[in-house]
């Protein structure tokens, strides 16, 4: 058949949910995707466990140049939709922690189950497919009846009434990422706000390597804070390419290249319990009950602690500069990061498709009618912890009921 109602460009995450809402309500799809193998980004997802979603869903968790933008999508379909589909397909999950869920077993029961869904509701999937031009009918001025639009990939050309984009962002292009939907968006006309690498590893300038990179391994809970004052409590992992776990995926999404980015490894008023309690203690010895010992040998080989003139001797001996200056320095450690691991090993890509072309409720273009972009190509990222999967399947679920 080549031609159809609906015609969903990207069978990820938002694609496949599109196409089987899409179907589902009697429309006859088509599902695209140049991949061999549909969900791989899934099946790698949650180190493959898939935190399909979150608890604790809420629009505060999601950067979106336009932060109403994503309210309506999370409130029509919500976390607790897509629990129920995972309950109603009878896959086993747990919440790991803050409110993150993961498959008990493998992430390829999410796939398994979201082509289930497409399967019974008739959706047509053709992977491999290699798209080419796309062309509005009818022509490609705004003002033109909507006629639909036509698909050519490598073995055919098809029509549609509609066009949904769902070719997400550039992370990971091992995983068959790649620029296609901005590039789509732009064709028509619509803007495409910059993009870069999100929840992402950060690497280290030159100057601290020597002192960082033997750390490798280290694992602590920190405060990590941003220049704009967001906050994510959670870990801070030590790798011989620079800084990651929780904490730096999270607040990689709020860091802009040349800023410093703050860890509290120790809150204030600790120093000043630890010299009521152990005043004999040398600072050194009781840092190292509060802080893993390697990264305490390695602090006071920073630079910055030797600029204090601070020794190393029993806790009563410090005077109360020293105590405000050695507070100060463990509850506010600055890192300027050299840069992040980029789009090889990001999570996802902020910037996108400017929300401000798309309608909050349905995602179609404003300007072109028919046409819909959903998932990660648009501005919308979440945070770590499922918030991006929810958004997928929200913006997918909005458009299958409108397409
Ligand atoms: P994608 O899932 O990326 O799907 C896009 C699809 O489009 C792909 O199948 C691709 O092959 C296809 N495509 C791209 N270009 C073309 C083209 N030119 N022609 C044809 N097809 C094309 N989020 C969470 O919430 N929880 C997690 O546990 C989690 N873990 C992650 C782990 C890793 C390693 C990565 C990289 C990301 C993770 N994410 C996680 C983020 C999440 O995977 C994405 O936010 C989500 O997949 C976005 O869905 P999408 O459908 O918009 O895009």
């Amino acid at each position: 058949m080549k031609s159809w109602d609906v015609i969903v460009l990207g069978a990820g995450a938002a694609g496949l949910m599109c196409a089987a809402e899409a179907a589902k309500r009697g429309r006859r799809v088509l599902l695209l995707d140049h991949a061999k193998r549909i969900g791989g980004k899934i099946l790698m997802s949650g180190g493959g466990r898939c935190n399909f979603t979150n608890y604790h869903i809420e629009p505060s968790a999601y950067l979106c140049q336009n932060p109403h933008f994503v309210k309506s999508a999370l409130a029509r379909y919500t976390q607790w939709d897509f629990i129920g589909m995972v309950e109603k397909h009878a896959i086993p999950y747990h919440e790991k922690t803050l409110g993150q869920l993961f498959c008990d077993e493998s992430a390829q029961d999410i796939i398994d189950m979201l082509l289930e869904e497409c399967k019974d509701a008739g959706v047509t999937i053709s992977s491999r497919a290699q798209i080419g031009q796309i062309e509005r009918l009818g022509g490609n001025d705004d003002t033109s009846e909507a006629e639909g639009f036509s698909v050519a990939t490598a073995s055919d050309t098809y029509t549609c009434q509609s066009l949904v984009v769902a070719t997400g962002g550039l992370s990971m292009p091992k995983l068959g990422a790649t620029p296609f939907g901005y590039q789509l968006a732009e064709q028509f006309g619509l803007k495409v706000l910059p993009t870069r690498a999100g929840l992402v590893p950060f690497t280290l300038q030159p100057v601290d390597k020597a002192t960082l990179e033997p750390l490798a391994g280290v694992s602590l809970p920190v405060v990590a804070t941003s220049e704009d004052g967001t906050r994510f409590s959670e870990n801070l992992l030590f790798t011989h390419r620079g800084l990651s776990g929780p904490a730096v995926l999270q607040i990689s999404s709020y860091w802009q290249a040349g800023e410093q980015v703050l860890f509290e490894l120790l809150p204030v008023g600790k120093l000043a319990q630890g010299i009521k309690d152990h005043p004999n203690q040398e600072l050194k010895t009781w840092l190292g009950h509060q802080l893993p010992k390697r990264l305490v040998e390695a602090l006071f080989l920073r630079e910055e602690w030797a600029s204090t003139h601070i020794t190393n001797k029993p806790l009563k001996q410090y005077v109360p500069k020293e105590i405000a200056a050695i507070e100060q320095l463990l509850s506010a450690w600055a890192i300027k990061p050299g840069g992040s691991e980029g789009y090889r090993t990001a999570e996802v890509t902020l910037g996108g498709v400017d929300t401000n072309e798309l309608s909050s409720k349905t995602m179609m273009a404003k300007k072109v009618p028919n046409l819909y972009f959903i998932g990660e190509v648009v501005d919308v990222t979440g945070w770590l912890g499922g918030y991006n999967f929810q958004w997928a399947w929200s913006a997918g679920w909005c458009a299958g009921q409108a397409v």
